[in-house]
């Protein structure tokens, strides 16, 4: 007999007739013999909902209130839910965040978990229970109720898999895994069996929006083998794990992009010591995070600096550089805000040589123009015009052979 923790989100439970069908899937999951543990969204719109209202009142509102407020998202679900289960002569138990212990510290709106006490779910499980734990939710150990941040329920579900020593943690959602790219750009695009832990946490920070990138990073730290399925459609989704030596890996396993990127180059920089510092570092305290960083060589004692943050940052990013340019004495500060990043992920990568020539190829092919270049050890990313973007993932995807399973 497994234990699994299943994880619904918003869309699956968001109407009454969803939770039904929610009910039915797991009544078929606990005749086959598995324990479970479910944990619940708040039906969808409603976290967005209850901010609204908040906002309406308070242009700021204290972060323990509003976790006390968003916290009620969950608990209406885990509660109907239960009432689902029970009319179909199941027997079912829910329990809020602070009901089971999920004890986290007291940064409101984005607690992270310190503890779960497992007693109350292990004994409702050994009476035959279905457990239903609402997510996003814990309480610090003065009482408060606390949330973990927005699509903190896969964080929730991940860390009870962990809690439980769970054989596997369950994402339902509204996809039906992870793609070898967004199907919208390559409809050719291939949902993947397997991937790793390390492709996940490329790929969904480059975009795949299919996790919360802090349930990925809490699966691989306690090694919890994860599943995303969708609740809609039948089948077995894509399981995320360690990576396996013993099992024959793809080269690339996946293409993410990054459509909102803007890049911004300091030209003719005084090459000494501590420009980096001196350049980034005003960039940091306005709190714009940078992604890719290049320096050039240095020539006649002067260099040039260029580096990306997210296209909503540009404006403010140019300005700090303007200012930060006038003070060290550079030429000229330029910038583009049509940009876009694009990846070849693999953990294959590292024992395979070429890759990097294989995708500098097929996009010379195309004539399309790289103006940054990074790598990493399962990842190579390049940044091209955004009007390029489509054409590039699309020939990179036919390229790496990612339609053929
Ligand atoms: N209901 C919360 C949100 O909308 C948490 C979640 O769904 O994971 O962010
Ligand atoms: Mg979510």
């Amino acid at each position: 007999m497994a234990l699994i923790v299943q994880k619904y989100g918003g869309t699956s439970v968001g109407t009454v007739e969803r939770i039904q069908q929610v009910a039915k899937k797991i009544i078929k999951h606990q005749q086959a013999g598995d324990d479970l543990v479910i944990v619940v969204s708040a039906m969808s719109g409603e976290t967005n909902r209850l901010v609204a209202l908040a906002n309406e009142l308070n242009d700021r509102p204290r972060g323990r209130e509003l976790d006390v407020l968003l916290s009620t998202g969950e608990q209406v679900t885990i509660a109907l839910l239960c009432m689902a289960l029970q009319q179909q002569g199941i027997n079912a138990s829910s329990f809020t965040g602070s009901q089971v212990r999920i004890l986290t510290d007291n940064t409101h709106n984005k607690a992270r978990i310190m503890e779960i006490d497992d007693n109350k779910i292990r004994s409702a499980l050994a009476n035959g229970h279905v457990v239903v734990v609402a997510g996003f939710q814990g309480c610090d150990k003065d009482g408060n109720i606390t949330t973990l941040g927005r699509g903190g329920s896969d964080t929730t579900a991940v860390a009870l898999a962990a809690a439980l020593k769970a054989d596997e943690c369950q994402i339902y959602t509204d996809v039906d895994g992870v793609y070898t790219t967004d199907p919208r750009v390559v409809p050719e695009a291939r949902r993947l069996n397997q991937v790793t832990y390390e492709e996940m946490l490329e790929m969904a920070s480059l975009g795949a929006k299919v996790l919360q990138i802090r349930s990925v990073e809490f699966a691989r730290n306690y090694n919890v083998p994860l599943r995303v399925l969708s609740s809609f459609i039948e089948g077995g989704g894509t399981l995320i794990t360690a990576e396996d030596p013993t099992m024959e890996k793809a080269v690339i396993s996946g293409i993410a992009f990054n459509r909102d990127e803007a890049k911004l180059t300091v030209l003719g920089v005084p090459d000494h010591p501590g420009i980096a510092t001196q350049i980034l570092g005003p960039i940091a305290k306005e709190n714009i995070e940078v992604d890719m960083i290049i320096q050039n060589t240095g020539y006649e004692g002067t260099t040039d600096f260029t580096f990306t943050v997210h296209r909503n940052d540009y404006d403010s990013a140019l300005k700090v550089l303007q200012k930060t340019a006038e003070s060290l004495n550079a030429r000229e500060v330029t910038g583009d805000n049509k940009i876009t990043k694009v990846s070849v992920i693999g953990v294959g990568m590292r024992s395979h040589a070429g890759i990097a020539n294989t995708m500098f190829e097929t996009l010379a092919n195309e004539n399309i123009n790289i103006s940054m270049i990074s790598t990493s050890e399962i990842k190579i990313s390049v940044v091209v015009d955004e009007k390029y973007l489509e054409l590039a993932v699309r020939s990179l995807h036919t390229a790496f052979n990612l339609e053929k399973a």
